[in-house]
């Protein structure tokens, strides 16, 4: 069986095969750049799990294979939840380089009087699997800490150089790949639609 990943982060792929060799799927895990003709999808819903099935229904209606495609983002608890859809061009530099330190630093000025104790945030991911006959299944994992001051750490994207999972004492940033893969919102979100596509083929 054939799956597509609708990413075309590439970091993405090599997570995405091994939560399925260990769900006990034998895929093969497509990216979409196997797919040049692949529309681009504009992330226009208000939720990670209404982008993610944008995106997954697009690709499995242009590639006629079971398509899984994945929304995520920062939920920082003292702005109300936000940036939260918007998270990847919350500095309003989308594409610039360097977007995401201009991100993490304006989410960390827009906190900069915040005490420690209001200082919660959450990784949020949906992940969305949509079948060639329209069958949708969906998964939401969530990652919960809080926000330090100061940036740490050279691994990871985004807001990991800021963000430090509950129980531990480093950022994400400052995690290796398998570490934060095991705890990780996108991971737990993979895992849990993993377990669904095995019930399903
Ligand atoms: P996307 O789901 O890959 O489009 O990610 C949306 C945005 O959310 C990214 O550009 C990051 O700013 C943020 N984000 C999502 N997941 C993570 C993560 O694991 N670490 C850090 N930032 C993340």
């Amino acid at each position: 069986m054939k799956i597509v990943l609708a990413t075309r982060n590439a970091k993405k792929v090599p997570e995405m095969r091994a939560i399925l060799a260990e769900a006990g799927v034998e895929a093969e895990v497509l990216a979409l750049d196997a797919f040049p003709d692949a529309p681009e999808v504009p992330e226009t819903e208000a939720t990670f799990v209404g982008n993610a099935r944008l995106k997954a229904k697009a690709i499995a209606e242009h590639t006629g294979l079971p398509a899984v495609a994945d929304d995520s983002g920062l939920s920082v608890d003292e702005l109300r939840g936000m940036p939260g859809v918007l998270s990847a061009r919350w500095s309003g530099r989308f594409g610039a380089q360097n977007q995401d330190r201009a991100n993490l630093e304006l989410v960390l000025d827009q906190i900069a009087d915040t005490p420690q104790e209001r200082r919660g945030a959450q990784f949020v991911c949906a992940a969305v699997l949509v079948m060639p006959d329209g069958t949708e299944r969906s998964a939401e994992g969530v990652l919960s800490g809080h926000l330090v001051g100061e940036p740490r750490g050279e691994n990871g994207f985004g807001y990991d150089p800021v963000f430090v999972p509950k129980g531990l004492d480093r950022t994400t940033a400052e995690l290796s790949a398998e570490e934060k893969n095991a705890i990780s919102h996108r991971g737990i979100a993979f895992r849990a639609l993993a377990k669904e596509l095995a019930e399903l083929v």
